[in-house]
């Protein structure tokens, strides 16, 4: 157990969560709630011009749906508040002017044009040198080349400046990530980051620490693309001498697409047909909705399973883990360094597990959120019992729609499965079962299964010919439910009236087996 644990997700609202940012969200609520820590939700919208309308809402919405419920956030506030970084401004500044008294940090005042002419003179002579760093700095306009003076007269004047790293010039900069172990980047790779913009706001790296470090977290748990930025990061504590309390880190692997090469996109989703986003989303400038996981007909539940699975690998070969498992089983070890593989059958495969454990009621309860398909005008009862018999056989709620509508209305019998089936046969037999069942006063699945198996017996007939064309009868389908189950559910008059008119069909299409 570790302690003291608090972990935060850090979104930015640029658009619509994506699984992979749920699945941060979910290790980071694991890891806290294993070790009897504390989960912050931390609202990173700095990134100004990247802001999309209903992102933030997006992302609640999205972390309640799972059931990822954090104990610090923006709509809940808590001890470390406020969580949404536009509102914490005003210190932001303060700790960037921090770093320039202290010499870790200087004023940078190039224009946009400036900088272009030293990116085109560096890219003509063919440099690799990053463009604002150790070799180049002393060109620029800059608190380093110009007097003090010039300096406070720029700043009073309200020329409008930057605040860049002073990033050392020949350092070895080491860290340990809890995943992949020591990382060590020279600091000539860096550049000397913006960290506050001269439109009054900070950039992620300041505002990410500053309040990492206000907020007294202790593990940073995000996903690997952050990890270029740690080393600037490390330094960042070490600026403002908070090395002792720096986080630990630890970076995700990437959830990559179903071929396994490269990182999955809305576009791989689009492509092959699944969600990559937990709740529908519409985008506010296209006005196209995209269904998430949950218009896909997915149990939240579900979804926890397979996406703690995407990354992160329990010591046996358990796959279904209720919430409380897969909180005592995570750590940070079983973590692998590799991309995670995101496999849409998989995904079905987990809901499909977790739906056909559901009590009827429970499911026809989940089926009311599908007004577009829900069936109207049909008695509760019997909407419980079709749900039970529907989840054994469909992964995804989306699926009810075609496999329940034979339920709720008379099928229409397709003349090519009518022919399939020996029609001269069951004309003899369907007459005489329609009897039987007329007698038959008890309806319950297990009694039909008897009936169904002495008629059979009395007949000498064989199951493999009888059953397919009765539970075509029925239902006007090849495959589905078992019959016994099927009448259960249809109950006596229907299951008559159903048998009757498809004897009917029976007898009126011409059987090529019988003509031949
Ligand atoms: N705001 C960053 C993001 O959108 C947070 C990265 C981090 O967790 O440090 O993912």
């Amino acid at each position: 157990m570790e302690s003291g644990v608090r972990v935060r997700f850090a979104p930015s609202p640029t658009g619509p969560l994506h699984i992979g940012g749920l699945r941060t969200a979910l290790y980071n609520f694991l890891f806290a709630r294993k070790h009897n820590g504390a989960f912050l939700l931390r609202i990173e919208d700095t990134d100004r011009n990247r802001l999309v309308p209903g992102a933030e809402q997006y992302i609640l919405d999205s972390l309640r749906w799972c059931q990822l419920h954090y104990d610090e956030g923006p709509d809940i506030g808590g001890p470390c508040g406020p969580y949404r970084q536009s509102e914490r401004l005003h210190l932001y500044r303060h700790y960037a002017q921090l770093l320039v008294e202290r010499g870790h940090a200087y004023y940078a005042f190039d224009t946009a044009e400036q900088l272009e002419a030293l990116r085109r003179e560096l890219s003509q002579q063919g440099s690799d040198l990053q463009q604002y760093d150790a070799t180049t700095r002393n060109r620029m306009i800059n608190s380093l080349t110009l007097s003090a003076d010039e300096v406070q007269q720029r700043i009073a004047s309200g020329q409008p400046y930057v605040i860049r790293a002073l990033i050392p010039q020949d350092e070895e900069i080491q860290f340990v990530d809890r995943i992949r172990g020591t990382i060590s980047v020279h600091s000539r790779q860096l550049d000397d980051k913006v960290l506050f913009k001269s439109d009054g706001w900070p950039t992620y790296h300041l505002a990410n620490v500053v309040d990492d470090h206000l907020m007294n977290i202790t593990h940073v748990i995000r996903g690997e693309e952050w990890l270029s930025s740690t080393p600037l990061h490390v330094l960042l504590y070490r600026f403002f001498g908070w090395e002792s309390q720096m986080p630990q880190f630890a970076h995700l692997p990437l959830l990559l697409k179903p071929e396994g090469t490269g990182k999955l996109s809305k576009r791989d989703g689009d492509r092959l047909g699944f969600p990559v986003f937990p709740l529908a989303w519409t985008d506010p400038e296209t006005g196209q909705t995209s269904p998430g996981y949950r218009e896909r007909g997915f149990l939240p539940e579900a979804v926890i399973n397979f996406l703690a699975l995407l990354g992160w690998h329990p010591s046996g070969n358990q796959e279904l883990f209720e919430l409380y498992e897969l909180i005592h089983d995570f750590s940070l070890e079983h973590i692998h360094k590799s991309g995670a593989r995101f496999d849409f059958e998989k995904a079905r495969w987990f809901n499909h597990e977790y739906l056909k454990r559901l009590p009827g009621e429970e499911v026809a309860r989940l089926w009311q959120q599908f007004p577009e398909f829900y069936p109207q005008g049909v008695s509760w009862d019997y909407l419980v019992q079709v749900c039970d018999l529907l989840k054994q056989r469909c992964s995804l709620l989306e699926e009810f729609r075609d496999a329940g509508r034979p339920f709720f209305e008379r099928p229409v019998l397709p003349k090519e499965w009518v022919q399939q089936h020996d029609k001269g046969q069951v004309n003899l037999w369907l007459p005489e079962l329609l009897q039987a069942l007329d007698r038959q006063s008890d309806f319950s699945k297990t009694k039909l299964e008897e009936l169904l198996k002495n008629f059979l017996a009395q007949h000498g007939l064989k199951a493999g010919a009888v059953l397919p064309a009765l539970r075509l009868a029925l239902l006007g389908v090849n495959q589905g439910p078992s019959v016994a189950d099927i009448m259960a559910v249809l109950g006596k008059e229907e299951v008559s009236q159903r048998l009757q008119a498809a004897l009917h069909v029976f007898t009126s299409i011409d059987n090529p087996k019988v003509n031949t």
